[in-house]
C-alpha cells in the first residue's frame, strides 16, 4: 500500500509539494494548479484578515446594528469553579435540541443528566411557536423520564438557562430579540421577537414550573465551563455547526453600553462577538480569499452575503465548498475526476458532511482513503481511482487548511483586542501587554473535536499572527458539555445578578 503524503505546512506548493501520483496528467495537474492559489493564505494576508477583525470588533463595540455585532450580553462575572447549585439547560445550536439537568458540585466539577432530541426541518423552517412549543414539550419530557429533581415537588420554579446560539441583541440576561437566523434555520415570526419570552411563553402554556432567566449563546457557556472547571479562561469559541466567540472585555471599552444602568459601576462583561458574520459589508473588497466555489456555496444560500467567515470555515459549509470543487473536476471536459461520474451524494446540495472530510484526511493509506472516498460520495469501490482518491484529498486538505487558518486568525485577533498579544502595525507598541504563563482558551464543536490537524494548522496561523511565545502560552481546552454547563452556570449568575 502506497503511504499517503503527509499535511505539508501550508496550502502554498500544494500539488508541487505532495509527491504527485505519476500518472496525473497534464491537464488535470493545469487545473488542480489554477484552484489552489485561491485558496493560499499567506502571512501578510492573514494579517491583514486579523487587523480588519479589530476593525470589526471597534465598530461593533461601539454602535448598535454592525455586522459583527458584539453583544453585551450582560454577564459580569465568570464563575470561579466553587459555585454549586441544581439548574436546568436547554441548548438549540444547530443539530441537536438538547435538555440537560446540570448539578454544580462546587469542585471544579459537575454531573450531568441529558437527553438529545431531534430538531426536524420544518420545525427549523415552520413557524416560530412550534418550534418553541416542541422546546418546552421536550423539557415537560425530560422532567417526567430523566431528571432527578421533580418540579411538582419543589416549593420555586425550576431555574433554566437556555443556550440559544443565533444571534441576540440583549438587554438583560434573560431577556433579548433575535437579530436574524443562521445555520439553516428560519423559522417565522422570531427575528425581531424576544426569544426570552417565547420560550417562557411556551413552558406557561403548559403550566410548567420552570422559569427561563438566561439567554445563553453557546460560546459564553463554553467560557464559563472553562472557567469552572479549569480556572481562568479568556476565549469561548465554538467551530462546529457555525463559528463564533465570547471574551471578557473591559466595560470602559464598550462605548454602546455609556449610561446604561447595568455598567454603572464599571468592571467587565462577557461580549458575544458573533464573528461568523465577520467580513459581511466588505463585498467585492472582501479580504477574506473567496473563490468561485465558495461565491457558489454563498449565492445558494439562504442568507446570502451573511455569515460571510463562518461559510469558509464551520462544519456547516466544509463539505458544500469541496462538493463544490468535485463537481467542477468531474464535469471538466476531459474529466478529471471519477471518468467524469456522479453520485447522489455529490449531486445533492449540502450533500456532503464534513465527516467525509474528516474520514478522508483521517485515512493512513491510499487505499483507506478511497475506501473514505467511495464510502462518503456513495460511489462504488471500483469507481474510484487511486488518482481520484489522492485528488479528493488534495481538495479536502486544502479547504480544511484554509478553514483552520482563518480560525487561527480569529483567536489571534482576540489574544489583541484583550492586550495578550500584539500584532505586527496594531495598537500603540508602547503599550504594555498582560503575559500571564498560561492564556485558556475553552472550546467546542465538531470540527476542534474531530477534524484532523484542525489545532496544528489553527496554531500555524496563530503562530505567523502573534509569535511563538503567545502562540506555545495560549492553552486550547476542549470545554465538553460547555452548553449545557455554561447554561446552568448563567442562570445561577442571573440568580445572583437579581438578588444583588
Ligand atoms: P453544533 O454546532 O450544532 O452544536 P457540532 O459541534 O456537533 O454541533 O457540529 C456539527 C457539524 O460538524 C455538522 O456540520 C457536521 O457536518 C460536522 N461534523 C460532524 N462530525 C464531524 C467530524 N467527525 N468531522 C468534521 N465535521 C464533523
Ligand atoms: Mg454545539
Amino acid at each position: 500500500m502506497s503511504p499517503v503524503p503527509k499535511p505539508h505546512e501550508s496550502v502554498e506548493p500544494l500539488v508541487a509539494s505532495l509527491p504527485t501520483p505519476a500518472d496525473l496528467p497534464d491537464y488535470a495537474r493545469k487545473t488542480l494548479e489554477a484552484i489552489a492559489p485561491g485558496f493560499k493564505l499567506t502571512d501578510d494576508r492573514l494579517r491583514e484578515i486579523t487587523h480588519s477583525f479589530l476593525h470589526d470588533f471597534e465598530l461593533g463595540l461601539s454602535k448598535y446594528g454592525e455586522p459583527m455585532a458584539m453583544i453585551p450580553t450582560y454577564v459580569t462575572g465568570v464563575p470561579n469553579g466553587k459555585e454549586t447549585g441544581t439548574f436546568l439547560a436547554l441548548d438549540l445550536g444547530g443539530t441537536n435540541l438538547r435538555v440537560c439537568e446540570v448539578k454544580l458540585l462546587g469542585n471544579h466539577k459537575f454531573e450531568l443528566r441529558q437527553q438529545k432530541y431531534k430538531v426536524s426541518d420544518t420545525l427549523k423552517t415552520g413557524e416560530a411557536v412550534a418550534l418553541f412549543n416542541y422546546m418546552a414539550d421536550s423539557v415537560d419530557a425530560f422532567l417526567t423520564e430523566r431528571a432527578s429533581i421533580d418540579p411538582n415537588q419543589q416549593n420555586e420554579d425550576l431555574l433554566l438557562g437556555f443556550t440559544f446560539s443565533f444571534p441576540v441583541e440583549q438587554t438583560a440576561l434573560a431577556r433579548g430579540e433575535l437579530l436574524t437566523w443562521t445555520k439553516g434555520f428560519s423559522a417565522k415570526n422570531a427575528v425581531g421577537h424576544d426569544v426570552g419570552q417565547l420560550l417562557q411563553d411556551a413552558f406557561d402554556r403548559r403550566h410548567m414550573h420552570v422559569k427561563c432567566v438566561a439567554i445563553v449563546n453557546d460560546t459564553v457557556g463554553t467560557l464559563m465551563t472553562r472557567a469552572y472547571t479549569g480556572g481562568d479562561c479568556l476565549l469561548g469559541s465554538i467551530f462546529g455547526t457555525g463559528t463564533n466567540g465570547a471574551y471578557v472585555e473591559d466595560i470602559s471599552r464598550i462605548p454602546k453600553l455609556a449610561g446604561h444602568p447595568a455598567v454603572a459601576n464599571g468592571g467587565k462583561m462577557v461580549i458575544n462577538c458573533e464573528w461568523g458574520a465577520f467580513n459581511n459589508t466588505a463585498g467585492l473588497r472582501t479580504v477574506l480569499p473567496s473563490t468561485p466555489f465558495d461565491n457558489k456555496l454563498d449565492r445558494e444560500s439562504i442568507n446570502v452575503r451573511k455569515q460571510a467567515f463562518e461559510k469558509f470555515i464551520s462544519g456547516m459549509y466544509q463539505g458544500e465548498i469541496l462538493r463544490n470543487i468535485l463537481l467542477t473536476l468531474v464535469d471538466h471536459q476531459p474529466p478529471i475526476l471519477f471518468k467524469g461520474e456522479s453520485s447522489a451524494t455529490l449531486n445533492k446540495h449540502y450533500g456532503l458532511d464534513t465527516a467525509v472530510m474528516s474520514d478522508v484526511e483521517n485515512a493512513q493509506t491510499l487505499a483507506d482513503v478511497r475506501t473514505a472516498v467511495s464510502a462518503g460520495l456513495g460511489l462504488p469501490l471500483e469507481s474510484v481511482s487511486d488518482l481520484d482518491a489522492w485528488i479528493v484529498r488534495w481538495a479536502a486538505e486544502m479547504v480544511a487548511t484554509r478553514a483552520a487558518k482563518l480560525s487561527g486568525a480569529a483567536v489571534a485577533a482576540i489574544l489583541v483586542q484583550t492586550r495578550h498579544a500584539r500584532l505586527q502595525g496594531y495598537g500603540d507598541p508602547a503599550e504594555p501587554i498582560k503575559t500571564p504563563g498560561v492564556m485558556h482558551v475553552g472550546v467546542d464543536g465538531s470540527m476542534v473535536e474531530f477534524y484532523p490537524h484542525f489545532e496544528e494548522r489553527l496554531r500555524s496561523a496563530l503562530r505567523a499572527l502573534v509569535g511563538e511565545e503567545a502562540e506555545k502560552a495560549t492553552k486550547i481546552g476542549m470545554a465538553k458539555d460547555g452548553s449545557g454547563v455554561g447554561a446552568a452556570l448563567c442562570a445561577l449568575q442571573a440568580m445572583k445578578q437579581l438578588t444583588a
